[in-house]
């Protein structure tokens, strides 16, 4: 176990490096920020930052010192960065569940392995292949890079009419995942948390709203039966202890119109459709993610209240007085300076009665 005053090491600087520095300053943690720019939001809130790329070995080696403990607040990490730091701290979630979460044809012959269902899919490497992989699959798909896309980037929406030499043109990647298209009820995610005794703990399903690909509004808990949030925990916990997940790690799923769950994604960090946990539950994503990596035991994850969380986009930012002026919401504004359009800028927790 890891007392307070250790030192958890965050790879990345952005706004959930942020709320975990935060959630572990609370319980007396320091924190060290690594972070490719000076003033991220992450390195807002702790004096200990080191700013640095991830391929840089030396950085790394300084890094890896300083610190008790390592996790990540995004997928995209170079592995190699990860090897770097194994032999001075553990790294959690995981080595593991980061190759599997970084690749999105590695992570859904992972799922379907441990015989989780997902879209139907093909890899794609090349405009032939692409070809036929609209064949296969037949009607609307989407087509989207293997790795570093995120909030619909390097994604495409492919039908039956799309000229596959130009879609893969457009796409400029090496290796792709065509997946069928999905025509869902709603899309929800379950926050998992583990620790490294196995013990196993999770917030309700929720459901997600996005506009032009990005998550708009989270809806907790999700607006689904007890049948059905009952089989996605199972899905979500399932999935945490096959990858033997240590932190926190989000599922996110489509309910298909006869009730199916089909897993589309996996993110070994804390996900944006838990932001509400800071306002509605007695412990947040991050203080479990601390717990869990720190080896202290796991916190309730019961709602004292439901809530309907709201981010806060590009220039829209501009308007954070008003979610001030209403008593019940809980404003979180991650200090970014510049607000282009679909920079995510903060959230607004609603609160409401339990249902
Ligand atoms: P992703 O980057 O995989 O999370 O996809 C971003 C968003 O695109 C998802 O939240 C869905 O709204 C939509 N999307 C992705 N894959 C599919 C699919 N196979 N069928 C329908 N919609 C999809």
């Amino acid at each position: 176990m890891l007392n307070p005053g250790a030192t958890i090491g965050i790879l990345g600087g952005g706004q959930l490096g942020r709320m975990t520095a935060l959630a572990a300053a609370r319980l007396g943690y320091r924190s060290h920020v690594y972070t490719m720019e000076a003033d991220s939001p992450g390195a807002q809130v702790t004096p200990l930052v080191t700013v640095a790329t991830l391929d840089d070995a030396a950085a790394l080696a300084k890094f890896a010192q300083t610190i008790d403990v390592v996790t990540y607040e995004t997928e995209n990490i170079p592995l190699a960065a990860v090897d770097a730091i194994l032999p001075h701290a553990p790294v959690h979630p995981g080595r593991d569940v980061l190759q599997v979460a970084q690749d999105r044809l590695r992570e859904k012959d992972y799922l379907r392995g441990i015989g989780i269902e997902t879209a139907s899919y093909r890899e794609v490497a090349g405009a032939a292949s692409l070809a036929r992989a609209m064949r296969d699959l037949g009607g609307r798909a989407v087509l989207k890079t293997v790795r570093m896309g995120y909030d619909g980037k390097g994604q495409a929406m492919i039908g039956p009419e799309t000229d596959a030499e130009r879609a893969w043109a457009a796409l400029g990647t090496e290796l792709a995942i065509l997946e069928a298209f999905v025509d869902y009820r709603c899309e929800i995610s379950v926050v998992v948390i583990r620790t490294e005794t196995g013990s196993v703990a999770n917030y309700p399903p929720v459901e997600n709203q996005h506009v032009n690909h990005i998550l708009d509004t989270t809806i907790a808990p999700a607006r689904i039966s007890p049948e059905l949030a009952m089989r996605a925990e199972a899905i979500a916990r399932h999935i945490a202890e096959k990858l033997s997940v240590v932190g926190v790690l989000a599922v996110e799923m489509f309910v298909t119109q006869d009730d199916r769950l089909l897993v589309n994604e996996l993110a070994p960090r804390p996900h944006n459709s838990g932001h509400w946990t800071i306002d509605a539950c007695p412990t947040s994503q991050f203080e479990q993610l601390v717990r869990a990596i720190c080896g202290l035991p796991l916190g309730s994850t019961e709602r004292h209240a439901d809530a309907v969380m709201k981010n806060i986009i590009g220039p829209d930012v501009e308007r954070w007085h008003e979610f001030l002026g209403e008593p019940m919401t809980k404003l979180h504004l991650y200090g970014k300076r510049a607000a282009p359009p679909g920079r995510k800028m903060g959230h607004a927790t609603r609160l409401l009665p339990r249902r």
